[in-house]
Parts: C-alpha cells; structure tokens; sequence
C-alpha cells in the first residue's frame, strides 16, 4: 500500500514508554502523571453514569459541559464564547489539532509550524495535503523563544494557518503579552488562522499568567484554541478536549469532527462539567506543579546535566553536553537502557531530527518517583 505517511513511524512517546518498560525504567518520558486524579472526579462520573448518561451525546458536546467551559474561558481569559456554536468537545486535544487543520488547510496551503513542534502537527497537515513552513525557536540565555520577525517572513499569499503552542511542549517555554503583540502585528489584515494549544494552560510558573490567543478580540476572532482535560485534571488516559472557534469556523470544524468521531463519551463530559463548578483544582494547579519543578531542578543541580529554563509545562529540559556526546535519541536510549530513567530527544520535534544535545524530562510524577530517578541521574 502507498502510505498516506511515508516518513512517520510509531511515535516517540509510544516506544520510550515501551523501552522504559522493558528495562524497568522511571518513566520521564511521556507526559502523563503517575499519580491519581481526585476521587470526586471519578464520583462525579459515576453518577453521570447511574444517572442515564450513557448514550450518544449531542455532536458538538454534552451542554453542561460546554456551557462550563464558557463560563471557564470568560472567566480566566475575557472573552465570552456561545456554548451553542463555538465550542466542541473532542476526543483530547489531537483530535481538535488534526480536526482544526482537516478542516481548512486545502491541498498546496501552507502552514507556517514553530520547531520544535509537537509531534502531532506535521502529520496531520501532510494528511490535509498541506505544505509546513518551519520556523526554529531560539535557545538563548533566557531559554527558548519565538523569533517572530521570521514567522513574518515565513507568512506569504499561501499562508493558510499558523501554529502556536504555549506553554509549549516540549521547551517549557511560555509566550508573553508581547509575543502575542508580535503575531497579531503579523496577521493584521490577512485571512491567516491561528490555531492555539493550549493544553498546558494552567502550568505556568512563577506568578505569570497564561495568555491565551482569546485575550485579544483580533486573535480570537480567527483562532482555533485547543485545550485538554487530561492535562487540568490528571486524566490522560479519557482522551477529552475542546476547541473553541468562532461560529463559522466552529462550523467548518464540526463538518469534519461529526465524520472523524462523530461525538465524545457521555459520561466523562458530565463529570468533567460537574466538576468544573469549582475552579480550585485548576487554579491550584501552578503551585502543586511549581512544587514538584523545583524539586526537580534542585535534584538536578549538582549533576552532570544542565538545566534549560522551565517556565510551564511538566517538562524539563536539560543539556547533557557534559555526560556524553551520543544523538539525542541514543543519549535517551542510553538512559534508559543504563541509567533506567527514560526522557524524550528534543530531536523528535523536529522534522530534520535537528540535534541540540538536549532531553526532556516530564516531572508531573510522585514525589518519591521524582526521587528515585535523581538518585540515578545524580550519579550520572
Ligand atoms: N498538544 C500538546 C502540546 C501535548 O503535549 C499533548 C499531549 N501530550 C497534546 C496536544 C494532546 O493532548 P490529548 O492527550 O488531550 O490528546
Ligand atoms: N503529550 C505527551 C508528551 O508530550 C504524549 C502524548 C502521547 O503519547 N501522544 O509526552
């Protein structure tokens, strides 16, 4: 069979994970916690269940839930979706990433993707018969950062959509009010998209804030914003997002998700909507991951690995320059295999497999778990 996907294999999260099992590594690999959520989340999907909520729910997403992710976004970030046409529930975030490209990248569009990139991005776009246009973030004293001056040079007459991701995976980086000064300055004018994950919104450190595409009424006006349960409320694995989008590019989203999916599991979106009537646990959240960070990174600061700046996120990005000079992928494999503490090559995100001689680790773990792989690390 001629592959749709020629050059993509099984993801690297997939076969670290794999790896960190056959050699019973800490896992720091995928992002995912390794703790579990709160109980009243899981009560609170059970009664959805004993309730009746077990059938087909409306395409576009359990009401409660959509009138809860309003009043959520309305909230946090000012601007005030309509729960009817601008929001739809999605089976996690990588259904509303490759949804929100299916829909609108036409075959020959172009679609200007900031590297690194998560993994999802390029194939979904080769899927839409899309052409990416690469941009490379900058790694400077202060960490990694978008150069928006080539972003403008990277947008022409074909330029369909724009990528963006912050806090971004898998840098930690997160994007100021003055990167999205520089993006709107950009698009001003144009009928460029912006499609925005923001799946780590709550993660960010440090007193800053999130700032989501939908603070400023121009970017929201032509952006799809995407964001996942999984990552609020320590639920990976019920694969449940959202994308908010204006009525009429919400419309064209729907067109392709009622064919991909159709709809999400009934009663997680209860649950969840349930749930989301106390803001604590996602307001809580910058300082219980703040914590572990910096337990992390004080793990970390008299080994052999050097600390990038982690501002969000759960990831921690490190330079090993001093340890070793395998690839990237080999470096981590290493790791693994020796050190029995799995991380992810930074070189998986981008296309050319660019090396920088960096791994990230994921720190959304138990404190004793985060123990034991610096105790390993630390003798590194
Ligand atoms: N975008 C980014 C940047 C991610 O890190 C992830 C999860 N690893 C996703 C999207 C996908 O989220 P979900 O698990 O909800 O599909
Ligand atoms: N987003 C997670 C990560 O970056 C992995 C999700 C997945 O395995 N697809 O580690």
């Amino acid at each position: 069979l001629p592959s749709r996907l020629p050059a993509v294999g099984t993801t690297v999260f997939s076969r670290m994970s794999q790896l960190a099992a056959e050699f019973g590594a800490v896992n720091l690999g995928q992002g995912f916690p390794d703790f579990a959520c709160q109980p009243a989340l899981i009560d609170m999907v059970g009664e959805a269940m004993r309730a009746g909520f077990n059938q087909y729910p409306m395409m576009t997403g359990a009401p409660p839930l959509r009138a809860a992710i309003v009043q959520k976004i309305a909230a946090l970030y000012g601007h005030e979706y309509d729960a009817g046409s601008e929001i739809t529930v999605t089976a996690g975030a990588t259904e509303a990433l490759t949804t929100a490209i299916l829909c609108c990248v036409h075959p020959g569009d172009e679609v200007v993707v900031i590297e690194p990139a998560y993994d999802s991005y390029l194939p979904a776009i080769a899927l839409a018969g899309g052409v990416p246009v690469l941009v490379q973030m900058e790694l400077g004293e202060r960490g990694y950062s978008v150069p928006w001056h080539k972003v403008a040079a990277a947008v022409g007459a074909r330029t369909r959509l724009i990528i963006i991701n912050s806090p971004h995976n898998p840098t930690g980086s997160v994007l100021r009010g003055t990167d999205l000064a520089a993006l709107a300055d950009i698009v001003r004018g144009s009928e460029v998209l912006i499609l925005s994950d923001e799946v780590y919104e709550h993660m960010v450190y440090d007193g800053a804030r999130h700032e989501s595409v939908c603070r400023l009424p121009e970017l929201a006006a032509r952006s799809f914003v995407v964001s996942s349960f999984g990552k609020t409320y320590h639920v990976t694995g019920w694969k449940v997002g959202y994308v908010a989008a204006p009525a009429a590019l919400s419309a064209e989203f729907r067109k392709v998700h009622q064919y991909n999916v159709f709809s999400v599991n009934t009663p997680m979106q209860h649950g969840f909507a349930s749930y989301m009537a106390d803001p604590a646990p996602y307001l809580d959240l910058p300082a219980f991951y703040q914590r572990k960070r910096d337990l992390f990174r004080a793990g970390l600061q008299g080994s052999r690995f050097e600390l990038l700046p982690a501002d969000g996120t759960y990831f921690q990005c490190v330079r090993y320059a001093a340890i070793s000079d395998l690839p990237e992928a080999q470096f981590a494999e290493w790791l693994t295999s020796e050190v029995k503490v799995a991380a992810i090559p930074v070189s998986a995100f981008y296309q050319q497999g660019k090396e920088s001689g960096i791994v990230r680790f994921c720190f959304a773990k138990q404190d004793e778990t985060l123990a034991l792989a610096l105790q390993r690390l630390a003798g590194v």
